[in-house]
């Protein structure tokens, strides 16, 4: 995989101070990828140490009022044309500098505070089609045993708990908020491991419950709260699809976004769910881009067929009707499915990173599916999968 990082992230004394800003997270991150180092204000041929720069009504001033704006727009142009000479999926670039800022930049009064905008390399990039973040989303993203990777398997896809090195494990009806009556499905188990596979800390369900066993979203979603509890940061869920014709195959699925169709929503049940302070959700982006961009470099380094698309969630259990399918294209559905939509909600309620992963077993709508069928093709993608999430984790 190969990396685009602005160099003073790296430990490079390349900043207007003529010193470094080095992320050990970032570093970390950096000796598992091929790396493009960039310093567009260094590109820039700016002298060193130079007063602060910052953006002010679409120009670039440093702090004595000397107008800088050429000098950045040069730097970022030759950068770039570094970055395409070596191309890359993933920038991971300085947080908040004029150049390298992603989202939020210093506000042009040297005072410490943000605005919205984007850095004048940072948004070179965007245009590019990179994927642009800050170190601290891969600071966030970041493993440890106090915030081990919680990992949610659908149904046919639990056997990756096989691959947990122990710790504890938790039965899910000692988690707070777990129905008392409920009993696993065939291909689900409902006992929780905390250990690591590969030595990245890990917590994973090997099952859930669904809404169309008659449980409230507040109840699907309680095993996300533990995780949350648990001191979890990052989230996958995996879930077994169907694909929706002529927008998908059948195969391994990464999911870019997701439609609520099943007419609940956890952050609804307001005396049910305890731990949510806002539950106005933001949920743009809420499959992180950054998570997204590590699974599809990890799938095409290890040469594992994976699409991408949107998911539908719908309540079910019954599969969709040809009617309804047809309408699942038209609203540009990739993978249908009966889980994960009301977790995703809830687990960005709570603040948590999601990467959703999905295998769609069969076409939606097709008249041979059934259960079994789902837990047979989950049988023999089984090693594409565990190889495409360890990839995944090791490079967190
Ligand atoms: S933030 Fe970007 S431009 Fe500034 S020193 Fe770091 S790499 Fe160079």
């Amino acid at each position: 995989m190969r990396l685009i990082i602005s160099s003073c992230l790296l430990g490079v004394a390349c900043r207007y101070d003529g010193r470094s800003k080095p992320s050990a997270a970032v570093r970390d991150l950096a000796r598992k990828a091929e790396v493009v180092g960039v310093c567009p204000e260094a590109a820039s041929g700016l002298p060193v140490p130079r007063p602060p720069a910052e953006q002010r009504g679409g120009r670039v001033l440093l702090a004595d009022g000397t107008d800088v704006t050429e000098e950045f727009r040069l730097g970022a142009a030759r950068s770039l044309a570094k970055v395409r000479a070596r191309p890359a999926p993933l920038a991971v670039l300085k947080a908040k500098s004029p150049s390298c800022g992603v989202h939020h930049i210093y506000d042009g009064t040297y005072t410490g505070s943000l605005t919205e905008g984007e850095g004048v390399f940072a948004r070179l990039l965007e245009e590019e089609g990179i994927c642009v973040v800050s170190e601290e989303v891969v600071e966030s993203c970041k493993p440890s045993v106090e915030h081990p990777v919680a990992i949610v398997l659908g149904t046919g896809l639990g056997h990756l708990a096989k691959l947990v090195r122990p710790v504890r494990r938790v039965d899910y009806h000692d988690v707070e908020g777990f129905p008392e009556e409920a009993r696993p499905m065939a291909g689900h188990s409902f006992e929780a491991t905390i250990g690591s596979i590969d030595d990245v800390p890990v917590v994973v369900y090997p099952g859930r419950i669904h809404l169309y066993q008659g449980y409230s979203a507040a109840e699907v979603t309680s095993l996300v709260r533990h995780a949350h509890r648990l001191g979890c940061r990052d989230v996958i869920f995996a879930c077994a699809t169907g694909a929706i014709r002529g927008n998908a195959e059948p195969g391994l699925g990464i999911l870019c976004d997701q439609i609520n169709l099943t007419g609940r929503n956890p952050l609804a049940e307001w005396d049910e769910v305890r731990g949510v302070d806002n539950p106005f959700v933001d949920m743009t982006d809420a499959y992180s881009p950054y998570l997204r961009t590590l699974a599809r470099s990890v799938a095409e380094d290890e040469g594992i067929e994976v699409a991408e698309g949107v998911y539908a969630g719908v309540l079910g259990p019954c599969f969709e009707t040809e009617a309804e399918v047809r309408a699942l294209a038209g609203l540009g559905v990739s993978y249908v499915g009966m889980s994960t939509v009301n977790e995703v909600i809830m687990a960005r309620a709570l603040g948590m990173n999601v990467l959703g992963l999905t295998l769609a077993t069969n076409y939606s709508g097709a008249s041979d599916t059934s259960h079994q069928s789902v837990l047979e093709e989950s049988g023999r993608k089984e090693e594409e999968f565990q190889k495409l999430v360890r990839g995944v984790l090791r490079m967190l």
